[in-house]
């Protein structure tokens, strides 16, 4: 008697599952597509559908078993015919297909890929993140050529596919796979060398909105590549780019900016004019500012994209300290610097 469970490779106790998922395997393994006018191959295909036929169905199996233990003779040859097996095991097929071919090819398929999209890196100032800002940008597209006219496969009349009828001795055997003429679109372009995508230049208006940051990808639908065969087109994939600005540090939502006062206003106080990222404002220095305090100014700093609260513009005070003096600021400083209110005094 046949071993049912050494033929599918499989434990005793495999579960109907693994039973399912070895069956799958010798089946692609020996299907006839795989090994056109292979007899052994056949005879392995045929094999497994049997072994499986039983050790999948809980009531064949058990009878089975108990046989086996018996050591009782019983043929199970209910899948003689190749239109059998695959009527019988249909799912299974449909599964396992498409990992070796085209099998569930079709041109509706084709129709709905989607055209590829575009990617393009755009620089922004600090300012521009800060306000938004609309741009016009040139993108190379590429769109399907008007000039160029389709008709349908010769070779599979618009289907595909190509289907072939092969008679074996175990019946008749249907095979389909995708048309290699036409790569399974159906359509056949003419003039037959011409390029079906075409390069055009297009100015396309863009709108950054507000508190966008580096990295950031913003896409506008439809305006990448055309889809070849009339599915839908791709996108304009915008990254982000942040230009460094010459003056302030930007982290997160706050701007830093380094002011720097003399040492008498740090002394005397003093009022300074200062610009923002689209402001001018006046700040109060006080009499007696530290080197390195710092001033925030709430919500003077940028968006987020989300349009939640402003960051802070944030002013660390630097007291410059002359790097050469002459002779009359040296008398100046040592007068100074006998005066004791001059001392440091925490
Ligand atoms: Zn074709």
């Amino acid at each position: 008697m046949k071993d049912y469970y050494k033929i599918l490779g499989v434990y005793k106790n495999a579960s109907l599952n693994e039973i399912k998922q070895a069956y799958r395997k010798l089946a692609i393994k020996y299907h006839p597509d795989k090994n056109p006018n292979n007899k052994i191959a056949e005879e392995k295909f045929k094999e497994a559908a049997e072994a499986y036929s039983v050790l999948s169905d809980p009531n064949k199996k058990k009878r089975y078993d108990s046989n086996r233990n018996n050591n009782t003779y019983t043929e199970y040859s209910e899948y003689t015919n190749m239109d059998d097996i695959f009527s019988n095991f249909g799912d299974i097929f449909s599964e396992s297909f498409e990992s070796f071919t085209d099998f569930n090819f079709t041109r509706k398929k084709y129709n709905k890929i989607k055209g590829s999209n575009l990617r393009i890196n755009l620089k922004v100032t600090l300012e521009e993140i800060n306000k938004g800002v609309e741009k016009i940008i040139k993108v190379n597209r590429l769109k399907v050529d008007k000039n160029i006219k389709f008709k349908n496969c010769y070779n599979c009349n618009g289907t595909g596919v190509v289907t072939n009828i092969t008679k074996t001795f175990l019946g008749r055997m249907q095979t389909t796979i995708k048309c290699n003429i036409c790569n399974g679109i159906g359509k056949v372009i003419f003039p037959q060398n011409a390029k079906l995508l075409i390069k055009y230049e297009e100015l396309i208006n863009i709108k950054i909105p507000s508190g966008v940051t580096e990295g950031i990808e913003l896409k506008i639908q439809g305006k990448g590549n055309e889809a070849p065969y009339g599915g839908k087109t791709g996108d304009l994939i915008i990254l982000i780019k942040e230009i460094p600005h010459k003056i302030f540090k930007r982290k997160g939502k706050n701007i830093y900016y380094n002011l720097y006062i003399s040492i008498p206003d740090a002394i005397l106080g003093t009022v300074k004019k200062i610009k923002t990222l689209n402001e001018n404002i006046k700040i109060k220095i006080k009499s007696g500012t530290q080197n390195g305090q710092k001033i925030i100014l709430k919500n003077k700093g940028l968006p987020s994209i989300n349009g939640s609260i402003k960051g802070d513009f944030i002013i660390k005070i630097i007291v410059w300290i002359p790097k050469k003096i002459n002779y009359k600021q040296k008398k100046l400083f040592e007068k100074i610097k006998k005066d004791k209110n001059f001392l440091i005094n925490k």
